[in-house]
């Protein structure tokens, strides 16, 4: 029986699912194969890990995580879920720098697909990787480091460089943050204060449908107390630019939110929000300003929780910060098509990183999220007039979503993808890694 990703639109093909229990395994396995692919935690939407040879899951190999707080490191196997290695990191007094929207997925999985969480001044999650164990296509294991010349081609691999076993990551001291929700951001308030926006926090959301006249929702989260100014964007005097007099971010949040004065025009909401208009909050990591550790805050979801709708598709594209105002139209211009195939959607910022196959490469970035109903045929169609719409702004999609941007559109976007397919073509000459995703995506039939 085929496997299936976690929303259940994708069928990874009649592959053998190996899981291996230890490290020699894993590798006998590899060089055994002739095609090979590996899952993470399954929470891609599109066919990026699917394979008609092997699909190799690592939930079963021992992956102990281990701290070293002289070089702030922490070492995991790749199959670790951030939720656990962030509840260890906290409970030894160390954090990671950022989070995506949820704790459910792997660590290898998500860096491989360059997946972000938000802030001017955070990269993605792969911009914390120091280095990656790597089991290459005739078996044997690799070690590549910060530095080495393919590093950055490496780490968001999309899988088609080998397995990846394990990764050192940078840590630091873990720190509190508080999460404050504003209702109905006038766009007009978007528009005049954009960048004092998305910088009035160490990390911002935005979330709309495009169609209505403000902007549903605004998530705050600031660092907070001990540590708050270590990487901090605008955290300690957020809110007090243009006027608005939200202080969320002073160190001293938590008063609650009767405490917080509008942001911009928003209002404070004085009860917790889901994303998802009419969904309630249980499933929501804490707001209203209550300070809590950066693993309880960071992600706006909680591990124990299913994450956003469940039953959805997801589609998000990257684009250089600069059009920002400019896309943002051009989405509120197609909103009459959108909004009908939409739950929600989601506006964040990514720091540019020089990962060679990064959707925030070489520019500081923009992401426009949509959480779509799971109706993929209407999606589907839908989506080359959106990535028309975006076209002109150097779009660039996720490459664990839904997207039909084929490999002609792709390459230009990508200065590094002709070295990208020079090293998959060195370190795997018989295309043992690659899928007729990559394929269509990157490598050509
Ligand atoms: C509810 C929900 C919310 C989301 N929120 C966000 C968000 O906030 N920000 C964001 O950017 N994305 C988000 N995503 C997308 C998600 O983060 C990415 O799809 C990510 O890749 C999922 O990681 P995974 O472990 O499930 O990887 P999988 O989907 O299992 O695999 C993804 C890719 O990684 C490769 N891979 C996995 N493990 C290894 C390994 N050991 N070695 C080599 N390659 C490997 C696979 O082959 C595949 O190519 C969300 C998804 C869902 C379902």
């Amino acid at each position: 029986m085929s496997e299936k990703n976690w929303s259940g639109n994708v069928a990874y093909g009649e592959s053998s699912l190996q899981r291996p229990r230890t490290l020699d395994e894993l590798q006998e396995v590899v060089g055994r194969a002739t095609s090979v692919r590996a899952l993470g935690s399954r929470h891609s939407f599109n066919t990026i890990a699917a394979t008609s040879g092997t699909l190799i899951s690592l939930d079963r190999l021992d992956s102990p995580i281990e701290i070293d707080s002289a070089s702030m490191s922490v070492r995991v196997g790749a199959g670790v879920r951030y939720g656990e290695l962030g509840a260890h990191l906290q409970q030894h007094g160390f954090a990671l720098a950022n989070l995506a929207s949820l704790p459910h997925i792997s660590v290898a999985g998500a860096t491989a697909t360059a997946t972000h969480g938000s802030g001017d001044r955070n990269g993605n999650l792969a911009t914390s990787v120091r280095s990656l164990t790597v089991v290459q296509a005739d078996g044997s294991l690799i070690e590549v480091s910060r530095g080495d010349a393919d590093f950055d081609g490496y780490v968001v691999g999309l899988g088609a460089l080998g397995i990846i076993t394990a990764l050192t990551l940078d840590i630091e001291p873990t720190f509190d943050v508080a999460v404050s929700v504003f209702e109905h951001l006038p766009w007009s308030a978007l528009d005049d204060h954009f960048d004092e926006i998305t910088s009035a926090a160490y990390s911002v959301s935005l979330f709309t449908n495009w169609v209505n006249d403000a902007v549903d929702q605004v998530w705050l989260k600031q660092r907070v107390g001990r540590h708050a100014a270590l990487g901090a964007g605008a955290g300690a005097d957020a809110g007090s630019a243009g006027g608005a007099s939200a202080d969320a971010g002073s160190a001293d949040a938590g008063a609650g939110a009767d405490a917080v004065g509008d942001f911009f025009g928003a209002r404070p909401s004085s009860v917790p929000l889901h994303p998802l208009p009419d969904v309630a909050a249980d499933a929501c990591t804490d707001q209203l300003g209550v300070p809590g550790a950066w693993i309880d805050r960071l992600p706006h979801f909680r591990l124990d929780f299913t994450p956003s709708k469940g039953d959805e598709l997801q589609s998000e594209y990257l684009i250089p910060r600069e059009h920002a105002l400019a896309a943002i139209d051009a989405l509120r211009a197609l909103g009459h098509r959108i909004a009908p195939l939409l739950f929600v959607s989601e506006i964040r910022t990514i720091a540019a990183d020089p990962f060679w196959l990064s959707t925030a490469s070489g520019r500081d970035s923009v992401a426009l999220h949509f959480t779509w109903k799971p109706q993929q045929p209407d999606v589907e169609a839908l989506l080359p007039d959106l990535e028309r719409a975006l076209a002109p702004f150097g779009a660039r999609p996720h490459w664990g979503k839904v997207f039909a941007t084929d490999a002609a559109a792709l390459a230009p976007l990508y200065d590094r993808l002709p070295d990208f397919v020079r090293l998959a073509d060195r370190v795997d000459p018989t295309g043992t890694f690659r899928n007729p995703f990559l394929r269509a995506t990157l490598f050509g039939a």
